[in-house]
């Protein structure tokens, strides 16, 4: 949309700006970040043409605009809300506005519904709207000034300053604004010394000293610069010349916040493939010692599978080890597995199963002390830092999903909001009112909530860009439509199970196609849950799990019903943690219909590739009393805004996919966007009646 090339200014015989380029992309925020006198006034005041360039172009969509008046610059799409706010002191709130307005020369009606937009935006103006703007706040100047320069609907939004002599409760405040207004599309330009709060709200940042861009590039990366960082604290390196330029350029008075926690890693140490499968090693034969000496169950079950701990010399002696399953668990109630003293005990979870008895398992302080170190790695790996607000909205109590998110959260830094589950007008509100910026919960709640964030028109009032979510299959088209509702929020699928210490285990890293788990605390292995082989990599089967270090109740081989598969080789993301795909099911629920085993998780995946349907389905399983046939019927919500009178060709195209994948018939039933019932846990998707059948004929 910008282009700036080369511009020079010059005030009298003092050069100013010597050859800046910049580019602002449509929707983009960028930050231009400099000290006091580094020329960031000058090329604003270039910009709106209150100062004319000695050199150089303004591109506007690929116009010229280079050296036109201000005026003109506002009808064109731009408007400026400047340092030090100047706004009227003797005039009112709701006069100031109006000035906003004046170069488009509004008509009474349009003025008032701008007015009445920016009072949408900003509910302390509303308040004050007859009030002079003297006597506001500075926090309040800051957004009458913004308010001002939205008056003109402009199509480049350019912001001097405006955390300056802020406190820094009220530049949380702006900052959110600001990060409102990016999500509704508006492109910005932010000027800021500020340089912490400027890279952590833009997408791309330049660094202006002495009148030259000194440094430039998406402004995580910028963020995350360990030669930015030290110069942004001051102690430059002379030995790095990104952090001398800066320093000489004096940008070392800008500070970062919370600097030492940003620099927490969770990461392993390791480095090779090899190092890892030598402290894998090394964990399983410890394992098998901690059991063999602490547990009386594993002793008698290693024994009778002809097992010692000194059986165990390398990696691929694994697969000799006896399964423990599920049922050895509810057998050994209430504290199976458990290989440590009570004593040793700081806390037990249970899984919070309905049938049968509960599955309960003991946790050490040091087992509590590894899940927190590694659900820190799983925020790590999602990109949150000390200035995420950090929203759970999972379960607390007796199962383990929100002490989990919690422990990890504050291990990293963040700020954790222990809200629970359910209870969506409240979750709301937190989001509106602490500006939460990552939310966890299942993945039922989260799109319970974004249909709600939906209906109540708030997706650019709220700053929510990440979303960690777990414990259920999630289809494609469910994930993007949790993702659009919310506004664009970059979506992370976190695993874990009780068994395995908790949530955490493993999450979705930033390139989204894969789960990375912690190779360091469990080994995972995929069997064919059928003959119980284990089964090469890439191969689709079920998870069994081997605990490394976990001391209270340790897992040896343990069946997870979990499908899923090994992926070969590094991750595009460059980490080298190993990788399984997203869960697709569990191994006991599938599906048999008809002689063909049928995974729920392929039923998303046929759904969500047909344009015009909706995330959310149910399937109905029955049997025809009279000829015995079973029979399947679909029932499918229509996507948000189709027309019902598309139904017959959505069925078909859905029915001629499902045959042709599955190799079965369904019969399809449409139904209205938002008429199948939502749930805050798991939905249930599968209804299946057959069952008394298929006891009695067995
Ligand atoms: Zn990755």
């Amino acid at each position: 949309m910008l282009k700036i090339d080369g511009l020079t200014a010059h005030y009298g015989a003092a050069q100013a700006l010597f050859g800046v380029s910049l580019d602002v992309a449509t929707g983009e925020t960028v930050a231009l970040v400099g000290a006091n006198g580094a020329g960031k006034s000058t090329l604003l005041k270039a910009l709106m043409g209150l100062v004319k360039p000695s050199g150089g172009t303004i591109l506007l969509d690929g116009k010229p605009v280079t050296g036109r008046s201000p005026a003109r610059m506002v009808r064109l799409g731009l408007a400026l809300s400047p340092e030090g706010r100047e706004v009227f002191g003797d005039l009112s709130v709701q006069e100031n506005l109006k000035l906003g307005g004046i170069p488009l020369r509004l008509s009474r009606k349009d003025e008032d519904t701008r007015i009445e937009e920016v009072f949408a935006r900003f509910p302390k103006l509303s308040e004050r709207s007859q009030q002079l703007a003297g006597t506001l706040s500075g926090g309040e100047q800051q957004m009458l000034a913004m308010g001002r320069a939205l008056m003109a609907k402009p199509r480049l939004l350019l912001l001097d300053e405006p955390s300056l002599g802020l406190a820094p409760l009220i530049t949380d405040e702006i900052f959110a604004i600001i990060q409102q207004l990016a999500r509704a599309g508006t492109t910005i330009l932010l000027i800021e010394q500020n340089a912490a709060r400027a890279l952590s709200v833009s997408d791309h940042a330049y660094l202006l000293a002495n009148g030259r861009i000194v440094e430039h590039g998406q402004s995580s990366a910028l963020l995350n610069d360990p030669a930015l960082r030290a110069a942004f604290l001051g102690s430059a390196s002379h030995d790095s010349p990104a952090a001398s330029r800066l320093g000489a350029a004096g940008l070392t008075n800008i500070r970062l916040e919370k600097p030492a926690m940003q620099e927490q890693d969770f990461m392993p140490a390791f480095q090779t493939e090899d190092e890892l499968q030598a402290h894998q090693l090394k964990g399983l034969q410890w394992t098998l010692r901690h059991v063999w000496e602490g547990s009386s169950f594993y002793r008698q079950h290693l024994e009778g599978a002809g097992i010692t701990p000194e059986s165990i010399t390398s990696l691929d002696d694994l697969s000799k080890l006896p399964f423990t399953t599920a049922d050895d668990l509810r057998d050994d109630y209430p504290f199976p597995l458990r290989s440590v003293p009570f004593e040793q005990i700081v806390r037990i979870h249970a899984s919070s199963g309905t049938t049968g008895k509960r599955k309960v398992l003991s946790y050490t302080q040091k087992d509590l002390d590894d899940w927190t170190d590694f659900f820190a790695r799983c925020y790590q790996m999602a990109g949150v830092t000390p200035l995420d607000r950090v929203q759970i909205a999972v379960g607390y109590g007796v199962w383990t999903a929100g002490a989990g998110f919690q422990l990890g959260c504050e291990k990293v830094g963040a700020m954790a909001v222990p809200v629970g589950p359910g209870n969506i007008d409240m979750q709301i509100q937190f989001l509106l009112d602490f500006q939460s910026t990552v939310f966890c919960s299942t993945a039922s709640m989260a799109l319970l909530m974004a249909e709600e964030i939906h209906r109540r028109g708030l997706a650019d009032k709220i700053a929510v860009d990440k979303i960690i979510y777990g414990s259920e299959r999630s289809s494609v088209s469910m994930r993007k439509k949790i993702s659009e509702l919310f506004g664009g929020a970059e979506l992370f699928d976190i695993t874990g199970l009780t068994e395995l210490y908790g949530p955490g285990t493993g999450i979705e890293c930033s390139d989204h196609d894969c789960i990375h788990y912690w190779g360091d605390y469990y080994l995972l292995e995929i069997i064919d849950p059928e003959t119980l082989q284990p089964l090469p990599d890439g191969e689709w089967g079920e998870m069994v799990v081997t605990t490394l270090c976990k001391e209270g109740s340790p897992l040896i081989r343990y069946r997870t019903r979990d499908i899923t598969r090994i992926l070969p080789g590094r991750c595009s993301c460059g980490s080298i943690l190993p990788r399984h795909s997203r869960i697709r099911g569990r191994s006991d629920d599938t599906i048999k219909f008809r002689g063909v085993n049928i995974y729920p998780s392929s039923i998303d995946t046929i759904l969500s590739q047909v344009p015009g349907l909706g995330s959310e389905y149910q399937i109905h399983l029955t049997r025809d009393e009279s000829s015995g046939r079973d029979h399947m019927r679909l029932v499918v919500e229509r996507a948000e805004d189709v027309a019902a009178a598309r139904g017959a060709e959505l069925i078909h195209e859905a029915g001629h996919q499902i045959k042709k994948q599955l190799l079965v018939s369904a019969e399809l039933e449409l139904v209205d966007y938002g008429s199948l019932p939502r749930s805050e846990r798991k939905s249930q998707r599968v209804f299946d009646t057959r069952l008394e059948d298929e006891i009695v004929e067995s």
